[in-house]
């Protein structure tokens, strides 16, 4: 495939919405979207909606409630790829980059002219089989996508957009069936297993979700205990219980079968207890609940009882660190598949943690600011993967198998992977079926 190097120089000349000007000390929000660090905090100090917003500010470009750290703008996270613009680093013969930027970008320094740029899809790793979508406001297109699931009984593609409010279904080829707006904020979507759709939603009276038919049609509104949560992902257990995140309080809200409040866990803060902008939830075969700790760049694994049982990474660039990460889900045998959004990459970890794969990288050869922002599995072996702009909405499904890349992995290494096979049953499981 080849790059569109219009865009990417285009991209290039990337600015600071606020200023117009090239950034300064650009600092990456985790609805993704990047200001210089003075421009927003003269924004923030500006805003008339500050001080309603319960600790929040809406972001300057998409509106989202962006929550600041305890210790201010500077707290913030720098964007790796602005920095590296902004210090001419592209299309310099500039030598080796900063290490910290190598595992991102590549020992040097990544050239939008260069023809032999390897691009996302490494086929022996991922091979892109199909993509589709487009940024826009017709029937069929997207412009913030937010939620993704795969209905298995209706074997379709199920997409939220949290800026139309509109949800819209693909055929598992990618092509578009239908869609429907719905009259309230939707954020994260989840498939039942009666096939029904379950969204959540914000300012929608104070309910926390709605359940449509895949035709659109409304099928219930629940969770009128919950007030002004900002909610965001949403996902089910194996009994049909609805596990949901609170932007605003930093918490997990486990609701019954019958979509009643049971119990709560989590507060705001980077301990082990705590979260910080937990955006994305999935469920394992075990009815453990994943968690996108998107503003501690980090994923964590509870019990239903809230239990932790696991955290994996931290902040960084390396392989096995995150840098926002958001949407996220398990395979069969409960490996966890990662957006790992502001480092344009996805990555995989066994179920105990480890890092196994990041199968799609650098997904910045799309456009300097498009990331991944959530994933799916169906079949044995697709994933699909939604990927996000500013101007960019699209939808790619490759064919993946963890243990073909383990085996490319040994190759690589001179065929000393056995840690990685002795630790990773579920391939020698793959390869028999
Ligand atoms: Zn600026
Ligand atoms: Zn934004």
């Amino acid at each position: 495939m080849s790059i569109n190097t219009d865009r990417v120089t285009d991209n290039v000349r990337m600015e600071c919405s606020i200023c117009h000007r090239q950034f300064t000390k650009p600092k990456a929000l985790p609805c993704l979207h990047t200001f210089c660090e003075e421009c927003l905090r003269s924004y923030i100090a500006s805003n008339p909606d500050s001080e309603h917003a319960r600790g929040g500010v809406p972001c300057p470009a998409c509106r989202q409630t962006i929550y600041i750290p305890a210790g201010g703008v500077s707290e913030l996270p720098d964007n790796p790829l602005a920095l590296m613009i902004t210090h001419n680093f592209i299309g310099q013969d500039t030598g080796e980059l900063p290490p910290s930027y190598q595992t991102l970008f590549g020992e040097k320094a990544f050239d939008p002219e260069a023809s032999d740029v390897s691009f996302v899809d490494n086929p022996s790793v991922a091979k892109l089989v199909h993509s589709f979508g487009s940024h826009g406001s017709n029937e069929e297109q997207c412009t913030f996508l937010s939620g993704l699931a795969i209905n298995e009984i209706t074997n379709e593609i199920v997409v939220s957009d949290c800026s139309l409010n509109k949800v819209t279904i693909f055929s598992l080829k990618g092509q578009f069936k239908r869609s429907f707006v719905c009259n309230c904020s939707i954020r994260d979507v989840c498939v039942t297993a009666q096939g029904t759709l379950l969204l959540s939603v914000s300012r929608s009276g104070s309910a926390l979700l709605r359940e449509y038919h895949s035709d659109g049609r409304l099928v219930g509104v629940y969770g009128s205990h919950y007030h002004y949560e900002n909610p965001y992902g949403v996902a089910m257990d194996s009994m049909q219980r609805v596990v949901v995140t609170s932007l605003e309080k930093n918490m997990i809200h486990l609701l019954t079968e019958q979509k009643r409040p049971s119990i709560n866990f989590g507060s705001k803060g980077s301990g082990p207890n705590h979260f910080f902008q937990p955006y994305f939830v999935t469920v394992n075969g075990r009815d453990d609940v994943v968690v996108s700790d998107s503003g501690n760049h980090r994923i964590k694994v509870h019990g239903l009882n809230g239990q932790l049982k696991l955290i994996i990474g931290g902040q960084g660039h390396r392989e096995g660190q995150f840098f926002y990460p958001l949407g996220l889900c398990v395979d069969k045998w409960d490996n966890i598949y990662v957006a790992d959004s502001n480092n344009y990459r996805v990555q995989v970890f066994s179920p105990e943690g480890q890092f196994l794969s990041s199968p799609v990288k650098k997904t910045f050869q799309y456009g300097a600011d498009v990331k991944p922002t959530n994933i799916a599995l169906f079949g044995d072996n697709k994933m699909v993967v939604a990927l996000r702009g500013s101007k960019f909405c699209q939808i790619n499904i490759y064919q993946f198998q963890l243990s073909a890349h383990i085996r490319s992995y040994g190759g690589k290494d001179g065929g000393n992977c056995c840690s990685l096979l002795c630790c990773f049953s579920p391939s020698v499981a793959y390869d028999e079926m």
